[in-house]
């Protein structure tokens, strides 16, 4: 396997325009660290908002030959891009870890995961397809097609360095869109070294251009305001999208919003537990419990919450925290200090309203942002806990005994992202999905991400799918023509 420093030295540490490796135009730099011990790992260019403004320019002037491109070769790079990322999982595995902190095995999940985007819309751009038929009068053709939007740009989270892009970038390039992404300031590598392998497998120059900046809101204005933009993507959080939103309001600006989740975890007195517990473990603690898609709110039938707590406990207690590169490490460090000081905030103020701390609930010693795998149980209504997204490894019970009021509770918040459900009843399964305010539902399993469904909330979650069949749609404009008969 590589070694931490021979893979940092092949990673690129300049912006991606118009398949040129380039310094940013102000002479500016940021440094990347490693969450685990606070080492700087590289130093990056840090774009200007003109630096933004080029990458566009490049994502502009690629758009028509891109998009004249065949299905086919569109798809056969894809496909490249998807052999060449598997074959070097271990590579892009270690870097995640390094600059994101989630343990190795984990990153090599993500490889898996986000790759298959790569392979799933390879095999959707060749089926981009329309309609024809008679209008009803028998007057004339209708004929329907489907064209890229156009130049996107594409924000994306610190949380799945990899996988947030490919989910954006390979169902646009399939399409036949040019892209510009800037990756999260915190975990940029992951996306420079992904452009790279992109450049060696043959993506032509300014079909995807990469951005690399300290200053998000100066440098992504100017982009979201240029009338040439056709499309915004992006994933974070919400209070961030909804300023974009804003923004792209002026232009009418197709968007697509992935953001903040705060999904509930009921678990019914007729519950498997067993299957319950280990699915609240992936479901809780994958990603060291910084997703989007984390349960943050168990909600747990008061006839199987002891025992669902007790299980749960022994098993968070029995976690080895540590820098994923690490063998048998199951929770890294926290993105930063802000994360490790919010979690800590959470668990204090429900503590603070009568919850029981069943083990954990505090920041460990340094080098590295790391925070204890906390269990806390009777969590009181109101905590700020059961509000606000965690975003770290703290799982919080509270108890329910009517089906009626679980439901009310879990639909208590302005998210709606993805909801879990653990019944062995059938109906109760069904109402469940009829009931629930959700755009995903695990109904009896603990993870649902898959690049062949369609990944997406309500509410504030957001707006749009990502994966699946309607993955392509984001980045395709319908366009009708009627001919006479
Ligand atoms: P964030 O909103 O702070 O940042 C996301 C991205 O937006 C980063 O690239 C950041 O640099 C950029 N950004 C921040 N302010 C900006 C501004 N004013 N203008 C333009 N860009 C700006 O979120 P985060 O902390 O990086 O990620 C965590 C959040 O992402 C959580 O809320 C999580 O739920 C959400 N998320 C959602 C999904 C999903 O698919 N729904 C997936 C992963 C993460």
């Amino acid at each position: 396997m590589i070694s931490e420093r021979e893979l940092l030295a092949t990673v690129p540490t300049q912006l991606y325009i118009g398949g040129q490796w380039v310094d940013g135009s102000s002479g500016r730099h940021i440094d990347v660290h490693d969450p685990a011990t606070g080492a700087v790992l590289a130093t990056i260019a840090d774009a200007s908002p003109a630096d933004g403004i080029a990458a566009l320019d490049a994502a502009v002037a690629a758009a028509a030959s891109w998009a004249a491109t065949p299905a086919r070769t569109r798809a056969e790079l894809l496909r490249a891009a998807w052999e060449q990322l598997t074959a070097r999982a271990d590579e892009f595995a270690l870097l995640m870890t390094l600059e994101m902190g989630k343990p190795l095995a984990e990153a090599r999940g993500e490889v898996a995961y986000g790759g298959e985007f790569l392979r799933w819309f390879s095999e959707e751009a060749p089926r981009i397809a329309g309609r024809y038929g008679p209008n009803p009068e028998g007057t004339g053709r209708m004929i329907v097609t489907q064209r890229p939007v156009g130049p996107c740009f594409f924000i994306t989270p610190w949380n799945f360095p990899l996988a947030m892009a490919t989910r954006k970038i390979a169902p646009a390039l399939a399409a036949g869109c040019t892209v510009v992404i800037k990756p999260a300031e915190l975990t940029p590598l992951t996306t420079l070294h992904f452009a790279k392998l992109l450049e060696e497998v043959g993506v032509p120059a300014g079909v995807v251009n990469v951005i690399t900046t300290s200053t998000s809101g100066a440098v992504s204005e100017p982009i979201i305001r240029d009338p040439r933009l056709r499309k915004l993507s992006f994933t974070g959080s919400t209070p961030v999208g909804r300023k974009l939103l804003e923004q792209a309001a002026q232009g009418v600006l197709r968007t697509s919003m992935e953001l903040g989740g705060n999904a509930p975890f009921i678990v019914f007195e007729d519950a498997d537990l067993d299957a319950a517990v280990d699915a609240a473990m992936l479901a809780k603690f994958r990603n060291i419990g910084e997703a989007c898609t984390a349960a943050n709110r168990f909600l747990v039938h008061a006839d199987v919450a002891e025992e669902f707590t007790r299980r749960v406990t022994e098993r968070v207690a029995a976690f080895r925290v540590g820098r994923g590169t690490e063998e048998g490490v199951t929770i890294g460090p926290l993105i930063d200090d802000r994360a490790v000081a919010k979690a800590d905030a959470l668990v204090a103020d429900a503590v603070a309203r009568g919850a029981q701390l069943r083990t954990g609930g505090s920041a460990l010693e340094g080098p590295g942002t790391f925070y204890a795998p906390t269990v806390v149980a009777d969590v009181a209504a109101g905590s700020d806990i059961l509000r606000e997204e965690i975003f770290g490894p703290v799982l919080a019970i509270s108890t329910f005994t009517d089906e009626a009021d679980a439901v009310r509770r879990a639909n208590d918040t302005e998210y709606g992202l993805v909801s879990y459900v653990f019944t062995r009843d059938l109906a109760r399964g069904q109402r469940m999905i009829d009931q629930l305010e959700t755009g995903m539902m695990g109904l009896n399993v603990g993870v649902v991400s898959n690049a062949a469904a369609p990944f997406g909330g309500v509410k504030q979650s957001g707006l749009g799918r990502e994966g699946g069949l309607e993955g392509i749609h984001e980045y395709l404009d319908t366009k009708y023509t009627l001919t006479p008969m």
